[in-house]
């Protein structure tokens, strides 16, 4: 039998079963390493940026917009340099759209926001099922409300938030370290293909009263075929931007016969 290749599950890894099995197996078990492209970096830029803003207001700094807005440029251009990213868009207009972002959320987010934890990871057992859980949760309000924030090129569904497991499973591993709260969760998403025109959607999630029980049915599930050694491909319409498309084909030649 396999053990979970952290020893825990997070909403990453569940969520890259799902979308396919033998995904996870390249990933997590066999651990190809794969580029990161500008929009994965961007986001992570953007998430250490608001880290450093919000750790200076909860330490009692006053907000420091030009600060901000430097901080982000100088760790976009420096990473931009040592690491090696797959610029599908071009760095600069990347960092102009990463830029309009930091602005956008200086100028009309940030200031309703009172901040009492940032990127705060949390982890439970779960002896029922045998499972640790882990999760690092964006930003912790005054009022226990839960925000995570996205920047992305398009606008989300309101069901794409409804039926958040990434969400659930913050509130689960909120209410098992610090009690019941009752605090709104809540997507503050970004969202543009370009600098021009940055548009903004803050969207709730309301869990259902069955929803912690269907993510803990859905987590044992992923651990007990990680375990099992449950690796299959499932082919689907995104195989074709799959970072493990070449091994893919490798493993499974009449699987996959072209990347369209
Ligand atoms: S190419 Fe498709 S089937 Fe193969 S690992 Fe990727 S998502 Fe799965």
């Amino acid at each position: 039998m396999t053990s979970l290749p952290r020893g825990y599950l997070s909403h990453s890894q569940v969520r890259l079963y799902g979308e396919c099995p033998q995904k996870y197996y390249f990933a997590y078990i066999e651990e190809i390493p794969v580029r990161v492209n500008e929009k994965v970096f961007l986001g992570e830029i953007f998430h250490s940026t608001l880290e450093e803003y919000f750790t200076r207001q909860i330490n009692g700094f006053c907000a420091d917009e030009a600060l901000t807005v430097a901080v982000f440029r100088e760790a976009f251009t420096a990473q931009g340099k040592e690491r090696d990213i797959d610029w599908q868009v071009s760095q600069r207009e990347t960092l102009a759209r990463g830029m309009a972002f930091i602005k956008y959320f200086l100028a009309h987010i940030a200031p309703k926001l009172k901040p009492l934890m940032v990127e705060k990871e949390l982890s439970a057992e779960i002896p029922e099922i045998g499972v640790t859980l882990k999760g690092v949760i964006d930003l912790v309000e005054a009022d226990f409300g839960i925000i995570d924030f996205k920047t992305t090129t398009s606008k989300w569904s309101a069901n794409k938030a409804r039926n958040s497991l990434q969400m659930i499973i913050y509130k689960y591993l909120f209410d098992r370290n610090f009690g019941n709260v009752h605090g709104s969760l809540k997507y503050e998403i970004l969202y543009a293909k370009n600098a021009a025109r940055i548009r903004h959607q803050s969207l709730e999630v309301i869990p259902g009263p069955e929803d912690i029980a269907q993510m803990l049915h859905l987590i044992k599930h992923v651990a007990d075929n990680i375990r099992a050694g449950v690796f299959y491909p499932q082919a689907n319409h995104f195989c074709a931007y799959c970072d493990f498309f070449a091994a893919c084909r490798k493993k499974n030649p009449g699987l996959l016969t072209a990347k369209c």
